[in-house]
């Protein structure tokens, strides 16, 4: 028998993204996932958030896989690439596109920045100011001028008419109870970068869908995240799962584990010779 509201979970997933060694937190992260999975008889899969090509390395991919399988973890093969997967994005972004939520953002962050100074106030978000809508209302002559001169672009999700397409919208944390969507709190978030053809909201929403993830868990600095991602499911027509949001660890220092920090990788720990026991004992 699982905790209360895991039974039946089916599936589950550690998702890293392969741009340093796994550290403490990623291992506490890890264990939660593959903990709720085996409370209610599910599936534990790794996936790989890969979409980044200028941080995401083969070696670190490699120690994912190393540590996970020293520390005792097992998943499910084959592990999912995102970089393996972009046309899969590409469909669910026609497919927003098409209904009319998204459009092209020529920005570049200096742009951004300066235009927020002008407006001496914006609106911030978790991770600092939102985008102030620049691009928004561009008129179609020159996003197809501008296009057409081979300017790079990202793409944004219109947040206001997407909520307005989808309605109120409710997602359930295992911990925190329903919560009302509020995917303002990140404003017109980009959905395909101007390097890469998608965005880690869209993957995320995209892979979990298809890979039947029915509990996602993740830390809680990701809880805003998730507001995006409830209105992403509800415009692409995909199963709602759970989520549950857990705890940041933090070091002795108080603050949180970063994969800077060499001392608290997995990797670092186990070159100064620590065991797996003594590993899994730093744990809370
Ligand atoms: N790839 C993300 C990270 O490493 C986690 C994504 C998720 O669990 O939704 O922070």
């Amino acid at each position: 028998m699982g905790e209360a509201g895991v039974e039946g979970v089916e599936v589950t997933r550690f998702a890293p993204s392969p741009t340093g060694y796994l550290h403490l937190g990623h291992v506490y992260s890890a264990r939660v996932a593959r903990d709720a999975a085996r409370e209610g008889g599910g599936r534990f899969l790794l996936r790989m958030e890969d979409i980044d090509p200028g941080r995401c390395r083969p070696e670190f991919e490699e120690a994912i896989y190393e540590d996970l399988g020293w520390l005792g973890f097992e998943w499910e093969e084959p592990v999912r690439r995102q970089s393996e997967h972009m046309d899969d994005y590409g469909e669910a972004l026609a497919r927003l596109e098409g209904m009319g939520l998204l459009y092209p953002c020529f920005c570049t962050r200096r742009e951004i920045a300066e235009e927020i100074a002008r407006a001496g106030a914006a609106p911030h978000g978790p991770e600092g100011p939102l985008y102030p809508g620049i691009c928004r209302g561009m008129s179609v002559g020159e996003r197809e001028e501008r296009m057409g001169r081979g300017e790079e672009y990202a793409m944004r999700l219109d947040v206001g008419r997407a909520m307005e397409v989808a309605g109120d919208l409710e997602w359930v944390d295992l911990e925190r109870g329903v919560i009302r969507a509020r995917p303002e709190l990140l404003g017109d978030v980009v959905l395909a970068r101007k390097d890469v053809g998608t965005s880690y909201h869209l993957a995320v929403t995209v892979d979990d869908a298809i890979q039947g993830v029915g509990l996602v868990t993740r830390g809680e600095d990701l809880l805003e995240a998730t507001h995006v991602h409830r209105l992403l499911i509800a415009l692409l027509e995909l199963p709602v799962p759970e989520w549950r949001h857990h705890r940041l660890l933090t070091g002795a220092d108080g603050k949180r584990y970063a994969k800077r920090d060499g001392g608290v990788t997995v990797r670092g720990m186990r070159e100064r010779g620590m065991g797996v026991e003594e590993v899994w004992g730093q744990l809370p």
